[in-house]
């Protein structure tokens, strides 16, 4: 083969790889853009070549990719740009990262593993940088969906138990690692036995959905975690909180609950459904179990029944 007819054999073979991929020259633009990338993202390679528009095949507006920074020796802004990055051990072979792009001319969202190196010259420069593309969106779906089942509680989709024992578990770790006070509620919906036997079960699930979709909303802070902690007993998390923010928090769950104004005949506390709230809040120490706390916050919870119900106790050390 003649130098020439190597080069062209060289540029059938990126094209022709089935492998999505594009390359850039040093400039950023684009030089090849192979057919298994036009079919993954619906923009033709006559569009892109020659362009920087490069872009416009994962985003919906401007914005560096992969390749992009690579070319321009920014790694360190590949974090905040991608779902999950990881360096190779050798900077030679490039970069690894994963998103969820918008596709926009494909219409559907993908979830998209990249690699993405430099290609140099005898001399060590860097003559061109590769990108190539994996569709990994079936799989990220199937992780998620997994993920989904393991922590999260089927009928409400709060947090589930395990859940909600991994994370008290992990808050309490930090508040004692930090001095800071941590705060626990329990809460349990009032007379709903009583609430089953007047409307039906079926009845009774959807009643249990409206009151966690109510508690999640109220989860305001981005390390505060409403879960299902099990029947009709909810609870959440409010970490770096002391006594009144547990409180307050406390009170606006139970209203939210009676704002609802979901109609429990058979309840003898009011004719809507109501909930009690057990709290509890302290600042841990090396001794403090998980299993200490949730008692305390269920003393608190049985104090409110016994005082009436559709009401806030919070639990006082002896
Ligand atoms: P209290 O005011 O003292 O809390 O009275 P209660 O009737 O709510 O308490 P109890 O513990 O006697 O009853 C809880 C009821 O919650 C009984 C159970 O059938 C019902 N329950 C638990 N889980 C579910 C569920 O997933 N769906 C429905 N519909 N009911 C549930
Ligand atoms: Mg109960
Ligand atoms: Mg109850």
């Amino acid at each position: 083969m003649d130098q020439q007819s190597e080069h062209q054999f060289a540029i059938r073979l990126m094209e022709h790889l089935v492998v999505p991929t594009f390359v850039l020259d040093p400039q950023g633009t684009v030089i090849i853009w192979n057919k298994a990338c036009e079919r993954l993202s619906g923009v033709s390679a006559d569009e892109v070549l020659g362009t920087q528009d490069h872009w416009k095949a994962f985003y919906d507006g401007p914005r560096v990719c992969l390749a992009d920074l690579v070319l321009q020796s920014k790694l360190d802004e590949i974090q905040e740009l991608y779902a999950e990055s990881a360096l190779q051990c050798d900077t030679y072979d490039g970069v690894r990262a994963e998103n969820w792009c918008i596709m926009p001319r494909a219409a559907k969202r993908l979830y998209l593993a990249i690699n993405c190196g430099p290609i140099f010259d005898d001399d060590g420069n860097v003559i061109a940088v590769v990108e190539t593309l994996r569709d990994m969106t079936e799989q990220k779906r199937a992780e998620q969906a997994l993920q989904s089942l393991a922590n999260k509680d089927g009928l409400t989709g709060l947090a589930n138990r395990r859940s909600f024992d991994m994370k008290l578990e992990a808050d309490l770790l930090h508040a004692v690692r930090e001095q800071e006070s941590l705060s626990l509620l329990l809460c349990d919906v009032d007379h709903f036995k009583q609430y089953n036997d007047t409307y039906g079960h079926q009845k009774g699930d959807e009643c249990l959905k409206e009151v966690a979709q109510a508690l999640e909303k109220q989860a305001l802070r981005a390390n505060d975690l409403a879960a299902r902690y099990g029947g009709e007993e909810f609870a959440m998390i409010i970490p770096s909180s002391g006594p009144d923010g547990a409180l307050r928090v406390a009170e606006r769950l139970k209203e939210t609950v009676f704002d609802l104004n979901l109609e429990h005949r058979g309840s003898c506390t009011t004719d809507r459904v109501t909930m009690s709230v057990g709290a509890v809040s302290l600042f841990p120490n090396p001794e403090t179990q998980a299993g200490g706390l949730i008692a305390m916050a269920d003393q608190a919870l049985y104090q409110a029944k016994q005082m009436g119900r559709n009401r806030v106790c919070i639990y006082e050390a002896p």
